[in-house]
């Protein structure tokens, strides 16, 4: 956070409207915890577990697992933390695991698709998640779900680990969410479905507009091809956050594209209303959102959204939007 932002530091980020906006940071390490009191941040979002993983020489310990999970929890306090279970594969690779050259490693054997074939790692970490939630509020969320089924199983993963802890007499968490990284097109399309069985749905706006596009978020030939503010990647957006709505289920997005204002606001005014950025995203996303009335945003582009649309993107409407506010 830089000194440009130190006003509005600890304001709430509210809409002009009235909207409150929670504001999140993604985070992953211990040199990340500082961060929440000096943006003000109202939690973490996103907290990326494989960066543990990615650092260290060997497979982190039960124990090395549950304190940095532990520390997570108690420099944020009484704000929420979301921990995301191991996103492995695909950009992430480990130094001590054996690589499996695949041709495709982005739509390949990752996270959620490892966790259920090779389902010791996660129950391990799921051990060290309900261990440092102990006595307090416990947010964890599977990446790159494709199907309802692989969400359930992995709840039952969860659970299994909840009994386990239970009978061995450990202190439980008081509150446990079991929540969805949506990031996979087909599962925007079971929305309903899997917001019978998730306790809160956040998008992986990076990798949702990876395979939406089908292009390499990684690949600079093509990353920047496609604008996430394509009528197209808003109306799966609002597809998504009306989903959540329709169901009783909170929507965040927790991709870069809610770090940058222009993208922030225009989320805002699809309906959601949490965002979790990288710290540098927090004093810009709180000054644009406070300067936002969002019905009016949600007014002046709600035409433009339409699957008639020729538009390559609405990026100068909402641009002469905030010119004339
Ligand atoms: C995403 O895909 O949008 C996301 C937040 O996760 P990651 O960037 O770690 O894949
Ligand atoms: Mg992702």
């Amino acid at each position: 956070m830089t000194r440009a932002y130190d006003a509005i530091r600890l304001q709430r980020a509210v809409t002009k409207d009235g909207r409150k906006i929670s504001l999140q940071l993604n985070a992953g390490l211990l040199v990340d915890l500082p961060q929440i009191e000096l943006s003000g941040a109202d939690g973490i979002g996103l907290f990326r577990t494989e960066f543990q993983f990615m650092v260290s020489e060997f497979m982190p310990k039960l124990a090395e697992q549950t304190e940095l999970y532990r520390q997570a929890l108690e420099a944020a306090g009484d704000r929420p933390v979301t921990f995301r279970t191991l996103d492995l594969g695909g950009d992430k690779i480990l130094p001590y695991m054996d690589p499996v050259p695949e041709e495709n490693p982005a739509i390949g054997w990752r996270a959620i698709r490892i966790a259920l074939d090779r389902p010791g790692l996660m129950r391990y970490q799921l051990r060290a998640l309900i261990a440092a939630g102990a006595k307090r509020n416990l947010r964890v969320m599977f990446p790159m779900v494709a199907t309802v089924d692989e969400f359930v199983e992995a709840r039952a993963l969860f659970d299994i680990e909840v009994k386990r802890a239970s009978k061995l007499g450990q202190d439980l968490p008081h509150k446990i969410e079991i929540g969805v990284m949506l990031e996979t097109p087909s599962l925007a399309w079971q929305i309903n479905a899997i917001c019978d069985h998730a306790d809160f749905v956040s998008v992986g706006a990076n990798d949702l507009m990876q395979f939406f596009f089908a292009a390499d978020r990684d690949n600079a030939r093509v990353a920047d091809r496609y604008d996430p503010l394509h009528p197209a990647a808003l109306s799966i957006m609002k597809f998504i956050s009306d989903g959540c709505r329709k169901n009783g289920k909170s929507a965040a997005v927790c991709g870069a594209m809610a770090s940058r204002p222009l993208e922030a606001i225009t989320l805002i005014a699809l309906g959601y209303d949490s965002l979790s950025m990288p710290v540098t995203g927090i004093g810009p996303v709180k000054s644009a959102v406070l300067a936002l009335d969002a019905e009016k945003l949600r007014a002046r582009i709600a035409p433009l959204i339409t699957l008639q649309s020729r538009l390559s993107t609405v990026r100068d409407e909402v641009k002469a939007f905030c010119m004339e506010e």
